[in-house]
């Protein structure tokens, strides 16, 4: 059978007006602020914190994945269609995608197959517009900062050399990694090295998505640390005046989008930090707006579970009094192939052997998820090259674990093929569920905060700091930011810092490099091994596979 490529599906689906969507939530047309036809954003005084503490939050992971991505949104999608075919009102609630993907290698973050949201090149592209808020809120931020230090009048003394707020672009680009600036004499500004990370690497993003309301947003935006002065005092957005500027960019970008899945369900895409370099969740609002809204809202974290879910319920659920009721595992049987030793070129190729030795990677998330006394449920994302043995083999080895394995099969065939996920999912909801438990709190010694992810989560015999790290720490103590979370940055391919070890790796190091401060999201950002907070482009990005046509009709986007 060939499949239609995921742009041809979502193009041939006829999509409905959003008010007609926004109906289904029981939201006043009145109350849509129009993107066109097919989203609107949904105003802040919608959310009900008595309504969010009711209805019920399902979080979905992965194992450690392969580049290709295992799956997590669109079993997302799939979940959702097949919750409210079994009689339960769902809304699906993402991140937005990052252009760096679509065009870089991984691609799109809009589903796939018959499991996807729409209209998917929108939301693929530039969407209503929050990411280049972010971007522009983020480099004016960077802007003031560089007037300031040319201004004679209105100087805060800033020492160039300390500046640690960075550019940002929403674009794969390593050339910008280390620039420098400020170049052309006295009237352009003062020379200093500078650099760019890629837009969800943010702390705007960072921040977007942990505010509650404007207000709390132009706090933490104000609270932002730029660097130091001369005199080693340290200096804040809020000495610039900057916060209120930045506000007034992110006004729009605050608001949660909505949109369909191609089942005519609502989809609300609001967000995008990475998991990998931030925090890899959609916003808290969002969230909430879901949770508001509708019985159920599934939602995704980023990477494996040992990223974005680690932060999501360390993080995200702690400070925003969220309680995940279930954890859905995405699987893959590829991706067991892969850390049981298949190479990319056998990933298609079924293998019993293999997928039984890497069966320890999943094992090692499922004994995770359970440390957050959180039930969880493994989602076999069925591929066309997946064997009946190797699917019975997963499906059998969790059953002895106590989990529910269920064969997902929504890329394929919508919400027909998750209603069985749908069932175990609402059965762990309904009678298992209790009261998760974060696994540090935010008040203990940023060390032991460290070591508990490092140790209890990948499986870290120890953690080492560099010189650079250790004079970090004593920054974040005289500063007085001992009790913000902690956010890693560390690959999504290993449960360690080497992306080679695959599996369930035993006995290793984490090597702290540097830990950022972002103090207006309120996190510490411990760099773990090579991280870079600015990808590249493969050598042949997915971009020469893409065209548009006289009419503006895109094909090649996935
Ligand atoms: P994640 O959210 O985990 O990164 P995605 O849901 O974005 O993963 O899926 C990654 C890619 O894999 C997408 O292009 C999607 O179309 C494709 N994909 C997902 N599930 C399947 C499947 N069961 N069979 C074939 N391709 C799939
Ligand atoms: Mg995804």
């Amino acid at each position: 059978m060939t499949h239609m490529t995921d742009i041809k599906i979502a193009q041939a689906k006829k999509l409905l007006h959003i008010k007609n969507i926004a109906k289904k939530l029981n939201v006043d047309e009145d109350d849509l602020e129009m993107y066109g036809k097919f989203k609107a954003k949904l105003p802040l005084f919608l959310i009900d914190e008595e309504k969010v503490k009711k209805n019920n939050l399902v979080l979905v992971t992965a194992l450690t994945p392969t580049p290709a991505g295992e799956g997590k949104t669109t079993v997302s999608i799939g979940l959702t269609e097949a919750l409210n075919k079994i009689g339960k009102q769902a809304t699906v609630v993402l991140r937005e995608p990052s252009l760096g993907p679509v065009f870089g290698m991984k691609g799109g973050a809009a589903g796939g197959g018959y499991s996807q949201v729409v209209p998917m090149e929108d939301i693929n592209l530039h969407f209503t517009g929050d990411f280049n808020a972010v971007e522009k809120a983020n480099n004016f931020l960077a802007a003031l900062i560089d007037n300031n230090i040319q201004s004679k009048t209105n100087n805060l003394n800033i020492d160039p050399r300390t500046i640690l707020w960075k550019r940002v672009i929403d674009m794969n680009d390593r050339a910008l990694r280390e620039i420098t600036i400020g170049l052309g004499g006295t009237s352009n500004g003062v020379p200093r090295q500078d650099g760019f990370n890629i837009t969800p690497a943010s702390e705007v993003m960072a921040i977007l998505c942990m505010a509650s309301d404007l207000d709390n947003l132009k706090e933490r935006l104000g609270n932002i640390f730029i660097g130091f002065t001369f005199d080693n005092t340290p200096v804040f957005a809020r000495d610039l005046k900057a916060e209120n500027a930045m506000a007034i960019l992110l006004k729009d970008a605050i608001k949660p989008n909505l949109v369909q899945t191609l089942e005519e369900n609502p989809a609300i895409i609001h967000g995008g930090p990475f998991a990998n370099i931030a925090q890899g969740t959609n916003t808290i609002i969002a969230t909430k707006m879901g949770l508001t809204l509708s019985n159920y809202v599934v939602t995704e974290a980023g990477f494996g579970a040992d990223l974005g879910a680690e932060k999501f319920l360390n993080i995200k659920s702690q400070f925003a009094n969220l309680n995940p009721k279930c954890v859905v595992l995405v699987s893959t049987i590829r991706a067991l192939r892969h850390h049981g030793g298949a190479k990319t070129e056998e990933y298609n190729t079924p293998d019993l052997v293999k997928v039984t030795v890497g069966f320890n990677n999943l094992e090692k998330h499922i004994e995770n998820i359970r440390k957050f006394n959180i039930e969880p449920v493994v989602a076999i994302n069925s591929f066309v090259s997946d064997s009946d043995e190797e699917v019975a083999f997963v499906i059998e080895k969790c059953a002895s674990l106590g989990v529910e394995a269920v064969l997902s099969e929504g890329w394929a065939k919508g919400g027909n093929g998750t209603t069985d996920l749908a069932k175990a999912v609402v059965n762990v909801v309904e009678n298992k569920a209790t009261q998760y438990k974060p696994l540090y709190n935010w008040k203990s010694p940023v060390t032991d905060k460290i070591e508990t992810i490092a140790k209890e989560i990948y499986g870290a015999k120890n953690v080492e700091y560099s010189k650079l790290a250790q004079l970090n720490l004593r920054r974040i103590n005289r500063l007085g930011f001992n009790d913000f979370a902690i956010c890693m940055a560390k690959t999504q391919k290993s449960f360690s810092d080497d992306e080679t070890l695959i599996g369930r790796p035993e006995g290793f190091t984490i090597n702290v490099r540097e830990i950022e401060i972002a103090a207006g999201a309120e996190f510490l950002i411990p760099i773990l091994g090579k991280m870079m907070r600015m990808p590249g482009l493969p050598e042949h990005p997915a971009s020469e596979n893409m065209t548009i046509d006289t009419n503006g009709v895109i094909s090649g986007l996935s």
